[in-house]
């Protein structure tokens, strides 16, 4: 016996969710099955407990800034078991908040691992799903490396198990997560090397956003260890972890080696061979622009599909997925480019557009002029730590449109979103000169520049 729905969901993340709960409000009957926690990545594991120990670190940080600032405060120390505690707490609430959510939308959840039996049916909890629409949003796990002994290292998801703060840690890999719990780290006081193996970080990016970002780390403490390919991980005689590297060289000792070195697709187990659904050559759930995959009826949504992996994304690819399908709105797609993201380092970094490079390729370099900023924000003029803002607009054409805007420092993560919807609409540079500034704030020497 099978059971009927409108649409099938596979994975309650952020996508999943998102599209699960736009199709029944245009009155499908859905079904979502969901093997974890509601959330998935994002609320357990990613955005919001990171967002969390984010803001623990830079308060960590204002708090020595308060000194300057004339208050005499008596520091004992972070307590980290308190702020796990809390943290948890915060995510359950979020995963009956989700639960609470579908319910009063009529999704119907089936809380099993789900697994194709032919294009239009799913295996979950010993039932069968029918459906002619099925959305896989299975989303993706971190990459362990493949070195002997990394089961002695952590993935980002045993970050968030950590019963207590490791004193000397070693952070592998050079972008988003890198930077992130490296920052985390370093700003609740462990002693920590950041384990490159190049010479930068955030190398996809502008790099202005790469080399403050490193400045910054160094002047929190960080060590950089350049040049530096993993090779194995040990256990020395004392109990302490060290990192062998490429050339033979090792580092530590350290309590704990954390690995960011990216995430691969959740793809086994699914079924996908029985549904004829193709991977791409990297191992992720192809899409065209309409977020279909190989299989008519089967769509795919998220980091499953290896394109643009945050939680935004996600979900915009969901919503207007399910516009399509069930709301009428024929032609309704996700346009990936021009997506806003924040790397919320210590200070955080905002990016959204073309690089400067890109944007010579694009449009040609006579074609592009740039702006640029750097300076110490008022908040830094009385305190000891001096930490930088720097900015970068790219323009390009005759009427300088604004086709790249990067900053890093504080205040870039809540900055930025206003600025992407400017750029967005196609705001050129004029746009940003006849705009008055809010004094005194950081974010006027976007409108500013000359
Ligand atoms: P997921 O959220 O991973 O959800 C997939 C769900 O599918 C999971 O719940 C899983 O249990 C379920 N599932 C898998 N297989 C099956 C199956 N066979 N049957 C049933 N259920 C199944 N993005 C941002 O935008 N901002 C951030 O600040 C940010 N910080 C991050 C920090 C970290 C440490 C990490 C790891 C990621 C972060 N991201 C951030 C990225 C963001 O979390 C992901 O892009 C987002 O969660 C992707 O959503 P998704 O729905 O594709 O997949
Ligand atoms: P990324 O894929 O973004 O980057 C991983 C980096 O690790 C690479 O750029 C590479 O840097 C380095 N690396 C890769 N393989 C190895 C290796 N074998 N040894 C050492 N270093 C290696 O992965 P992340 O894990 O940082 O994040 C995954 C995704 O999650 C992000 O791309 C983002 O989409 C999402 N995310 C978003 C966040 C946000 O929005 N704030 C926060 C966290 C994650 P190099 O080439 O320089 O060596």
């Amino acid at each position: 016996m099978s059971d009927t729905f409108d649409l099938v969901v596979i994975g309650g993340g952020s996508g999943g969710l998102a599209s699960s709960q736009r199709a029944a409000e245009y009155g499908a009957r859905v079904a979502l099955v969901e093997s974890g926690p509601l959330g998935g990545t994002c609320v357990n594991v990613g955005c919001v407990p990171k967002k969390i120990m984010w803001n623990a670190a830079d308060l960590g940080s204002a708090l020595i800034d308060a000194a300057d600032y004339g208050f005499r405060l008596d520091a004992h120390g972070h307590d980290w078991k308190h702020l796990k505690q809390v943290r948890d707490d915060y995510v359950h609430r979020l995963n009956g908040i989700y639960a609470a959510n579908l319910a009063r939308r009529n999704v119907e959840l089936v809380r099993a691992h789900a697994s194709f039996l032919g294009p239009h049916t799913v295996a979950a909890g010993g039932r069968t799903l029918e459906a002619p629409h099925i959305i896989i949003a299975t989303g993706g796990r971190p990459t362990v490396p493949q070195i002997p002994g990394a089961q002695l290292g952590l993935t980002s998801d045993d970050f968030f198990r950590l019963p207590e703060r490791p004193q000397r840690v070693a952070v592998v890999g050079g972008s988003y997560i890198a930077v992130e719990l490296a920052a985390i780290f370093a700003g609740l006081s462990s002693k920590v090397t950041l384990v490159l193996r190049h010479e930068s970080v955030l190398r996809s990016f502008e790099p202005m956003l790469g080399e403050a970002s490193l400045k910054s780390l160094q002047e929190e403490g960080v060590e950089i260890a350049m040049h530096s390919s993993p090779t194995g991980l040990t256990r020395n005689g004392a109990g302490a972890l060290e990192l062998e590297v490429a050339g033979g060289r090792r580092l530590g000792p350290f309590d704990a080696v954390q690995f960011a070195i990216g995430r691969e697709a959740v793809v086994d187990g699914v079924g996908l061979d029985k549904a004829g659904v193709q991977l791409d050559a990297q191992g992720y759930i192809g899409t065209d622009k309409y977020q279909a995959t190989s299989v008519p009826g089967i769509y795919a949504i998220g980091d499953v599909t290896g394109r643009v992996q945050l939680t935004p994304v996600a979900i915009a690819a969901g919503r207007r997925l399910c516009d399509r399908l069930f709301g009428g709105q024929e032609g309704r797609f996700l346009d990936y480019e021009n997506v806003p993201t924040v790397i919320f380092g210590h200070p955080p970094i905002g990016t959204v557009g073309l690089t400067e490079r890109a944007a010579r390729e694009r449009f040609g370099n006579e074609n592009v002029r740039v702006f640029r900023s750097s300076f110490v924000p008022l908040y830094h003029a009385v305190t000891t730590a001096k930490v930088r803002v720097d900015m970068k607009l790219v323009t390009a054409g005759p009427e300088q449109r604004i086709v790249g805007i990067h900053i890093v420092g504080a205040g870039a993560d809540e900055m930025l979103q206003g600025f992407a919807v400017a750029l967005r609409m196609g705001a050129t540079k004029k746009d940003f000169d006849d705009t008055v500034a809010i004094h005194p704030t950081s974010a006027e020497e976007l409108v500013t520049m000359r």
